[in-house]
């Protein structure tokens, strides 16, 4: 792998996390955004990254004043890719607005720009085609917090060229993170194909009112040795995204249990504002929640 020039497009919640984290790892860093209002914007959260890159990962002010020095902006698409080694796509969770990002991009990269997509739930197939390189084109999707939360899942699809899906996993370890490289195309990649099943289990047994939230979360906890259940990991997702998922899940299906859920979490927890750590409360209240208290095991 060698790259040098990465071109982010999109800074918004994801997208100027991946920026900072690769110009952190001293990649020459060019933000890409549809306006400059938007490029300010990220710009001023950079300021709260630092912070959290001093706390959880020590890093000192002149390793920030590289990061720094790593990043340009640009509102021009063809000026913001012109030398880039590989384009990591964070535009929103839309397909029609991927497809018109990849057909513009398409038009002004030059050839050796890989390009990647940070989807959370879109898979590569979907537009390998309309970048019209899709030789050169997977998934590397990354987690929110990116730099606590250090994963990166890589995916191909079918027409994924190896060498560059390999080049993509040792980029991914050069920015600090767990690379995680899946060997074909997965709908929610290898940790949501894992957590959602998880999650709706628990909940299953909730709303069947089989058992008490703390007494499903000590049992998990306690046989596999986790150190959290599932109803803290909701809490910390925040009940609202569950909320969503498990409502389009219902509407789709109609699956009765599926439909008691999501009426059991608008009652108890979305029209009370009990979103999870985010809101201070939802299963368990917060900062301090049961389940990190000596004796929840005992
Ligand atoms: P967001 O809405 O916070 O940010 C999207 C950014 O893209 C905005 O700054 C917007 O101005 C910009 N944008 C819109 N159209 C554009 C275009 N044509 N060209 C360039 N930029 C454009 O979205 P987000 O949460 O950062 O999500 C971005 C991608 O990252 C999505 O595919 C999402 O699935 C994925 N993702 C998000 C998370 C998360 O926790 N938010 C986690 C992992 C992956």
């Amino acid at each position: 792998m060698n790259y040098k020039n990465i071109t982010v497009a999109g800074s918004g919640v994801l997208g100027y996390q991946i920026a900072f984290q690769a110009a952190f790892h001293n990649f020459n860093v060019t933000v890409y955004d549809i306006n400059d209002e938007m490029l300010a914007k990220a710009k001023a959260k950079f300021p709260k990254m630092c912070a959290a890159f001093k706390r959880d990962l020590n890093a000192s002010d002149a390793d920030l004043a590289v990061a720094f020095d790593n990043l340009k902006y640009s509102s021009n698409l063809a000026e913001a890719v012109k030398d880039a080694d590989l384009l990591i796509e964070a535009v929103p969770e839309n397909p029609a607005i991927k497809i018109d990002f990849y057909t513009k991009l398409a038009k002004v990269a030059v050839e050796k720009t890989v390009f990647a997509t940070n989807s959370s739930t879109l898979l590569p197939s979907q537009f390998a085609e309309v970048t019209g390189r899709p030789s050169q084109f997977l998934a590397l999707h990354f987690a929110n917090d990116i730099w606590r939360n250090n994963t990166a899942e890589i995916m191909g699809h079918s027409g994924t060229n190896p060498a560059i899906f390999n080049d993509v996993v040792a980029f991914a370890k050069a920015i600090g993170m767990l690379a995680l490289p899946l060997q074909k195309e997965q709908p929610g990649y290898i940790l949501n194909s894992l957590l959602v099943p998880f999650l709706g289990a628990a909940t299953d047994l909730l709303v069947k009112e089989v058992a008490e939230p703390q007494t499903i979360d000590k049992t998990w906890m306690k046989a596999t040795g986790a150190p959290i259940g599932p109803f803290a990991i909701l809490d910390i997702v925040g009940i609202n995204t569950v909320y969503n998922i498990n409502k389009m899940a219902s509407e789709k299906s109609k699956n009765p249990l599926k439909i008691k859920t999501t009426e059991f979490l608008k009652e108890n927890f979305i029209d009370t504002n009990k979103l999870g750590v985010s809101t201070g409360e939802g299963f368990y209240t917060y900062p301090n929640p049961a389940y990190k208290e000596d004796d929840f095991l005992s």
